[in-house]
């Protein structure tokens, strides 16, 4: 991917100081959620799989134009997995149509990236109602990108890394990355028990799901480590507990519930 412009460095700077709502104060245990960006089949036919076991749902955050391609070696999604996602109970985020960084676009194409996306996705879904949660591809947040979310979305990710809690920005959400390129396993369990000890929220954030070692994914073990509490201990989606409103998926997103 290209550097951002000067303008679009700009931009990004102010976006991220540009406040437009903020993370309710929350009690009682953390939250973990996992989510997934792209995404390469692996995070379904492997991460799926290991959610599965452990009972737990995710968030896949989809570009439609990603769907049924193969880059750089790797499978990404098929249509017939966005429809299982969904009948699991997963939620489908949106990631833009095309897999672009909003400091490189207009306003007036971030919103028809946004609407095209939602289209595809309740086409394939056959759900009405769009995907409730985005995910800035590369985390590159433009001033306009944010105003248009805000606006269009109950929550937004980026890829900053850090816990969530009560005034985290509503529009900026952080991760705790778990891909192999940043990932620290040693460090997994003291963010847990932080963040359980804080009342906190914990996006998890991955691509595929696998043993290549590629930069951008996981390995399975990591993903369905012992550590990470399982069947039985799971909760609502902090953004769920505020709105009777459904998400794509027909059920509320469920992260583990963290211990402490
Ligand atoms: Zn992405």
């Amino acid at each position: 991917m290209r550097k951002p412009s000067f303008v679009g460095r700009i931009s990004f700077a102010l976006a991220a100081r540009l406040r437009l709502r903020s993370l309710p104060a929350r009690s009682g245990r953390g939250v973990l959620s996992v989510t997934f960006d792209d995404i390469p089949r692996s995070a379904w036919t492997s991460g799926g799989r290991i959610l599965a076991q452990h009972d737990a749902r995710a968030t896949y955050y989809l570009s439609g134009d990603l769907c049924g391609r193969v880059l750089e070696g790797r499978e990404h999604y098929r249509r017939e997995d966005v429809k299982a996602m969904v009948a699991e109970g997963h939620e489908i985020g949106s990631h833009l149509f095309h897999h672009l960084s909003t400091l490189s676009l207009s306003a007036a194409r971030i919103r028809r990236e946004i609407v095209q996306n939602d289209q595809f996705l309740q086409e394939v879904t056959g759900l009405a109602l769009g995907p409730q949660s985005f995910a800035y591809p590369y985390g590159e947040i433009s001033i306009a990108a944010k105003w248009l979310c805000n606006h269009r979305f109950k929550s937004s990710r980026s890829v900053m890394a850090g816990l969530n809690s009560a005034g985290t920005d509503s529009d900026q959400l952080r991760i705790l990355p778990i891909d192999n390129a940043f990932a620290d396993p040693a460090g997994f369990v003291s963010i847990l028990q932080t963040a359980a000890q804080n009342s906190a929220w914990v996006i998890a954030l991955a691509h595929g799901v696998d043993d290549t070692g590629h930069p951008y994914s996981c390995p399975p073990r990591a993903a369905g480590d012992p550590a990470i509490p399982g069947k039985g201990s799971r909760s609502g989606h902090p953004n769920r507990e505020r709105s009777d409103e459904r998400a794509l998926g027909p059920a509320p997103v469920r992260g583990w519930s963290l211990m402490g």
